[in-house]
């Protein structure tokens, strides 16, 4: 009989020995074709299907959701709380990063040669997303609001990006159910709850295949940053040793400190149970880099694990998945102050706050993506005259950075969601529920 490993840890196995696997591939040359061709599928597959659930979750549980909430005085409540919330949090991870950049200065060491090596290496990278970047700077300001509005419903569920404009027709949708007649209104929200309960079964489909397709992620991740040069692209992450560490503390300073000490605040909720019930969703987001694919994990983890109502995390994770990104806002305040050290500018205490009120707007801009941070950082950068062509200095750890920082974007929103939910009044002594198949054990 097999014993039972429960699925977390099959996650973190498929983590790890796809990190070898992948490792192994670069280091003897062999089987990179393979990598791409064979294995690299699997994890877009399942990326793929995390992706295909998003939006009709998104919709289907907020309007439920709102709809159950009883009055519109409670949804005005829990999204002022949630949207406060979001904001300062955000703002605490931005401050964090300067905090940090300014203290170990990890721009000032970068050798002059490295410096040139890079900018001449990513020259053309560095175009594309400039590119990207200035067809969002050319909107007026009030052009996010407009944003959130669809032109056509049916349109906007086509696209995940578009996430927003599904979250605000669903909670009109939501509102409308609550003053039509309740007979008419029951049948409606009935199918949405029906509707509801479906996708939940197919995340439960989709996380059997989870630590293959995390295998899989982390596989081809290692065969394709490494590239053709692996020697090279190894100098290169070593140069980017300093940056990346600051990057990286402060990531784990939010995750080991700003979110236990916000729970301890608000909540009774234990920061070990906590943890314990979105490692799930963490681990998907490491090996994802995307908080929207990872978003119907979250959801289900703090509904089934912390026993927050699914009124709360159908309003406050979608939003969050969007708008409430502390990892790469902190990942911002870092890297703009490492590219102005490295270029020989020094930032005056002005700049600095630009860059925390920059770096706040750029999070809630970025899309829940890989790579989405980066292009927002252009904007950051030209609000305090750096030149943009400086990201070619931090383009080769992105990619790896972003692991992390979506790691921190999605404990975010969960710490907020459960920080709602317990000034609810939902969890009363944080009891965690045992219900759920994603932590409880799999294969007999
Ligand atoms: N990949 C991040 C996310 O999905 C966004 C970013 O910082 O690039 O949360």
């Amino acid at each position: 009989m097999l014993k039972k490993i429960p699925l977390h840890t099959q996650i973190i196995i498929g983590l790890v020995l796809g990190l070898i696997f992948g490792l192994v591939v670069v280091k003897f040359g062999f089987s990179k074709d393979f990598t791409i061709n064979f294995i690299k599928p699997v994890g877009t597959i399942f990326i793929n299907a995390l992706k295909m659930i998003a939006v009709p979750l998104v919709l289907a549980s907020l309007i439920v959701g709102v709809s159950n909430l009883g009055d519109i005085s409670k949804l005005s409540r829990i999204g002022g709380k949630t949207i406060a919330t979001y904001m300062i949090t955000t703002i605490i991870a931005v401050s964090l990063g300067l905090g940090l950049v300014n203290l170990f200065k990890p721009g000032n060491s970068l050798p002059d040669e490295t410096r040139e090596k890079l900018m001449a290496q990513f020259e053309g990278d560095v175009g594309t997303k400039m590119g990207q970047a200035a067809e969002l700077k050319e909107q007026g300001p009030l052009q996010p609001l407009v944003d959130m509005v669809p032109q056509n419903f049916f349109l906007a569920t086509t696209d995940n990006t578009s996430m927003l404009q599904v979250v605000f027709f669903a909670i009109i949708a939501g509102i409308g159910l609550l003053q039509i007649p309740k007979e008419k209104a029951a049948p409606v929200i009935a199918f949405f709850d029906g509707f509801n309960d479906l996708i939940i079964q197919i995340v439960n489909y989709i996380m059997m295949i989870a630590p293959y397709g995390v295998f899989a992620l982390m596989a081809s991740l290692i065969v394709e940053i490494t590239g053709d040069d692996p020697d090279s692209a190894v100098d290169l992450l070593l140069a980017l040793l300093k940056y990346s560490l600051v990057v990286i503390g402060g990531l784990l300073l939010m995750i080991m400190g700003i979110y236990p000490g916000i729970l301890k605040l608000f909540t009774k909720v234990r920061y070990i149970d906590f943890f314990k019930a979105i490692r799930p969703a963490q681990l998907l987001a490491f090996s994802t880099s995307s908080s929207s694919a990872t978003l119907p994990v979250t959801m289900k983890q703090v509904e089934e694990e912390l026993g927050v109502s699914e009124e709360v995390s159908s309003f406050v994770l979608p939003l969050g998945a969007t708008i409430n990104m502390d990892g790469t806002s902190l990942y911002q305040g870092v890297a703009a102050v490492f590219i102005a050290q490295a270029l020989g500018m020094e930032l005056t205490l002005t700049q600095q706050l630009m860059i925390v009120l920059t770096a706040t707007l750029a999070s809630i801009g970025s899309a829940g993506v890989p790579g989405a941070g980066l292009i927002m950082l252009i904007i950051v950068l030209e609000s305090i005259g750096v030149p943009a062509a400086g990201i070619a200095l931090i383009i080769a750890p992105d990619r790896i950075l972003d692991m992390f920082r979506t790691v921190v974007n999605v404990t975010g929103d969960a710490t907020v969601c459960t920080v709602v939910a317990s000034t609810e009044g939902e969890l009363p002594d944080g009891l965690i529920r045992q219900s759920n198949p994603l932590t409880a054990t799999v294969a007999e």
